[in-house]
């Protein structure tokens, strides 16, 4: 086999982008992956995605649109204002790349064709550069690709670099054609997708080694995996008609770890698999203190606590989180504790296919003393008994009850109906914002309101939903215009398209039909709460919860 080009990946994105239809779409992804052999396969099944690494990989690339902009300015001798009116006319960051390719004047000669391996070798030099002086770096890293590209490869390596490659591949398109490629099961390559986070090793193991390779794919220590994730249900009957007997918890008000350990060593990783371990040190002693095991995975919510032992705020808990220095002092200041509610793995075994009730007993079992920080888990079937619990919750200061599926499977990254989430009412939308306008007078420096999104997980589609500004502060809008400054990746006129990073937590007064928004749906005076730092994109809001909330009204 030959070594694939960057322009075959080029063309069959472009290809992709004509067409609509999902089927369609899987064919040539699946044909395109025969084509591959296993090192470029691993590469370009997470490419197509648009995600530069594999998610538990530790590199990021670190590169924002501002960098990227920097990049062209030095590949293609243009200065700012040109670029710009290319934005504004082309209305997207890969056609802006394609065109300024096109413009070159300055040709380069005999430069060597870009390949999917030396991309992606390219990216992991840009990645591992950091500390000082390492944005200069990474700009001509960045700019030496660029000198490489063809106009189509331009625009393509743009929007990969962003992880904005938009042409509407996702994980299940993924899943069906290396399915269709390598003749595997689809649920089976559903399960080791989900165990492994990682296509290009699923696709390479169901190439060869077949179904019987993928269903011995098990969890490894120390490699993050996706948490599983609620739904929320609207109050306790509601709960009770989808799960009747249900195993509750309290659904404790702080943030997310996953905690893996491995020959004597702990790692800590955050919701958003970040490597947490060194900000938060007791809580790596509390696991190491009050569990056995040799090597294990382990699912559960870290909260600050006040001198009451009341949750904080999320804003403390991240003060926590995010520190490199002087931990200890701070350790003092913003004490934290930990309530594990799942295990995923213990020595050598991978248990998330075991129902819930079977995983506790597990838990339960590897504690050395009554003292281990495992949550309380209720195994209680009528109302009254989850009114209670629900009520302690509250009166603690925690967010509600978590209702559990008793006989349910562990499954990473999954929104399912086997964990619904209750929580006061005045229910509030987690929504992406893609986008964005300039104000106008007093405040034309300032982006002066913000588009929004929910998710449409099926189609891997954002889709709008509404529109905020008013409300926000003048200081609130500097601190965002600020921070998404740096996430644009197109405009027209006054209006701007942000790259979807940042998830606003939403109020509004109702949810209305509207023919405004590709959603179907508009928000009647929605207000900010507050920015998620904890949650991304994939943690948003989906549609589906739209419309619920929606009919909920006539109910
Ligand atoms: P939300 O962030 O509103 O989508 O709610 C889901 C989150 O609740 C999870 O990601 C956890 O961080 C948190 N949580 C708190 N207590 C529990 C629990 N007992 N079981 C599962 N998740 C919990």
């Amino acid at each position: 086999m030959s070594e694939i080009l960057f322009i075959d990946f080029a063309e069959v994105c472009s290809k992709i982008e004509e067409l609509s239809g999902s089927i369609a779409i899987t064919e040539i992804v699946s044909d395109f992956f025969k084509c591959l052999d296993d090192d470029e396969l691993s590469i370009a099944s997470h490419f197509i995605m648009g995600k530069v690494f594999p998610e538990w990989s530790p590199y990021e690339m670190g590169v924002g649109p501002g960098l990227l902009y920097e990049a062209a300015k030095l590949a293609y001798t243009v200065g700012k204002n040109e670029i710009n009116d290319i934005l504004r006319s082309t209305g997207d960051i890969g056609r802006t790349f394609q065109e300024l390719s096109k413009r070159r004047t300055q040709q380069t000669l005999f430069v060597e064709k870009l390949t999917i391996k030396s991309v992606n070798a390219s990216f992991v030099e840009i990645a591992k550069r950091e500390g000082k002086g390492s944005q200069k770096m990474k700009i001509r890293l960045l700019a030496d690709l660029f000198l490489q590209a063809t106009p189509l490869e331009a625009r393509y390596l743009a929007r990969l670099v962003l992880e904005e490659l938009r042409i509407g591949v996702g994980e299940g398109i993924v899943r069906d054609a290396i399915a269709r490629a390598f003749e595997v099961d689809v649920r089976l390559v559903e399960r080791a997708l989900m165990i492994t986070n990682d296509p290009g090793v699923v696709a390479t193991f169901s190439r060869n080694y077949g179904n019987d390779g993928l269903e011995s794919v098990e969890l490894y220590p120390m490699r993050p995996v996706k948490m599983m994730l609620a739904q929320v249900a609207e109050g306790i009957e509601d709960a009770l008609t989808q799960i009747p007997s249900p195993a509750i918890e309290w659904k404790f008000d702080g943030t997310r770890v996953q905690i893996h350990k491995y020959d004597g060593e702990i790692k800590i990783y955050s919701r958003k698999l970040e490597n947490v371990t060194k900000s938060i040190p007791e809580i790596v002693a509390v696991v190491k203190r009050e569990f056995v095991a040799d090597s294990v995975i382990l699912d559960g919510e870290v909260i600050a606590i006040d001198e009451d032992g009341k949750p904080r705020p999320f804003q403390d808990i991240l003060r926590r989180f995010r520190r490199k220095y002087r931990v200890e002092e701070m350790q003092n200041l913003i004490p934290l504790h930990l309530h594990i509610f799942d295990i995923l793995y213990l020595d050598g075994r991978t248990l998330i296919d075991l129902p819930l009730s079977e995983r506790r007993q597990i838990l339960e079992k590897i504690a050395v003393s009554g003292d281990a920080p495992i949550a309380e888990h209720y195994l209680v079937e009528d109302v009254s008994a989850i009114e209670t619990i629900y009520n302690e919750a509250i009166d603690a200061g925690h967010e509600g009850v978590m209702v559990k599926n008793r006989d349910s499977r562990y499954t990473p990254g999954k929104r399912g109906k086997n964990w619904l989430k209750i929580k006061p009412l005045m229910e509030t939308l987690d929504l992406v914002v893609v986008g964005g306008e300039w104000g106008e007078g007093r405040r034309a420096n300032l982006i002066g309101s913000y588009t929004l999104a929910c998710l449409d997980p099926e189609r891997d589609k954002l889709l709008k939903i509404g529109r905020v500004g008013t409300g926000l502060t003048d200081e609130k809008l500097l601190e965002f215009t600020e921070i998404f400054s740096d996430l644009v990746i197109g405009e027209d006129g006054s209006e701007i398209v942000f790259k979807p990073a940042i998830v606003f937590e939403l109020a509004y007064e109702e949810i209305q039909k509207s023919t405004k928004y590709d959603s179907g749906y508009a928000l009647r005076f929605p207000r900010v709460i507050r920015l998620r730092e904890d949650k991304s994109v994939e943690d948003a809001d989906t549609i589906e919860r739209v419309e619920r909330l929606y009919k909920k009204r006539f109910e």
